[in-house]
């Protein structure tokens, strides 16, 4: 049984064959998926896919990509989304420096108006983070204090920042990419990370496995990323398979596998 943390059924790559990928899902053993928001309509369509589809629950975020198109009404139209049923977290939100589609001071100026709203509720946090490790740290201590609950996604920084995230309480969740042929230096840091705190996604439709590269990547990949991590920490793929599970369960509040 597995749980994917984190794709992107919203995307148009999902128009054609969307109840075929979902069966699929189903049918490979995936017991939830978390769907996530990274624009507002993104978001909206999040909280639409979870209403409509009981095993998905939905994530409400704005991605920093977005920052140079997003306004302070928009601010206040994802405040709505956060009681709506079935939101488990918020994210994906952060900061990109790697691509910079927007500017650093609006991706801040963003990141840290998402944060403020998220800080009054409950929700665990979904941290996207590219060559930004300086800023997103500090901006989530000056908001959110020095233990967070949340998530970095995809993650992708070296020792010295895994350990800052773990100390900070965050999971670290890992992608097909860890299956790459040139990844040796993201599976040194998979070793690393406690299997306590150890979350597995697929950020479908991006990063297929190896196999797959260059396709579109769907949830029921999620088993190559945990396939991956039983190898490289040398246990069986039924245990990474249940230890995620759990960790995905109690941080984001799932029903009991
Ligand atoms: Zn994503």
């Amino acid at each position: 049984m597995l749980i994917d943390t984190h794709c992107h059924l919203d995307f148009k790559d999902f128009d054609d064959d969307f109840e075929a990928v979902l069966k699929r899902s189903r049918d490979s053993g995936i017991k939830f998926i978390i769907n996530v928001g990274s624009s507002l309509e993104g978001t909206d369509r999040s909280v639409k896919i979870a209403r409509e589809n009981e095993f998905i629950y939905a994530a409400i975020g704005i991605h920093p990509h977005e920052a140079d198109k997003v306004s302070e009404d928009d601010l206040k139209i994802f405040a709505e989304f956060i009681n709506k049923p079935k939101v488990v977290a918020i994210g994906e939100i952060g900061l990109d420096y790697y691509k910079n589609i927007s500017s650093r001071e609006n991706q801040k100026k963003l990141f840290i108006g998402l944060l403020e709203t998220a800080k009054a509720v409950k929700l665990p946090l979904i941290i996207h983070n590219r060559d930004s490790n300086e800023d997103t740290i500090g901006i989530l201590k000056d908001i959110m204090g020095e233990s967070v609950r949340g998530v970095m996604h995809c993650f992708s920084g070296d020792e010295a920042f895994l350990k800052i995230c773990l100390d900070m309480g965050f999971f670290i969740s890992f992608t097909c990419n860890i299956t790459y042929k040139n990844a040796a230096r993201l599976r040194e840091i998979v070793k690393l990370v406690p299997m306590d705190r150890l979350l597995l996604e697929t950020d479908a439709p991006f990063l297929a496995p190896q196999n797959f590269r260059g396709k579109r990547n769907e949830p029921m990949h999620v088993r190559y990323a945990a396939e991956e991590v039983a190898k490289i920490k040398g246990i069986d793929f039924d245990e990474v398979a249940k230890v995620t599970a759990e960790n995905a369960t109690g941080l984001f509040k799932l029903p009991k596998c």
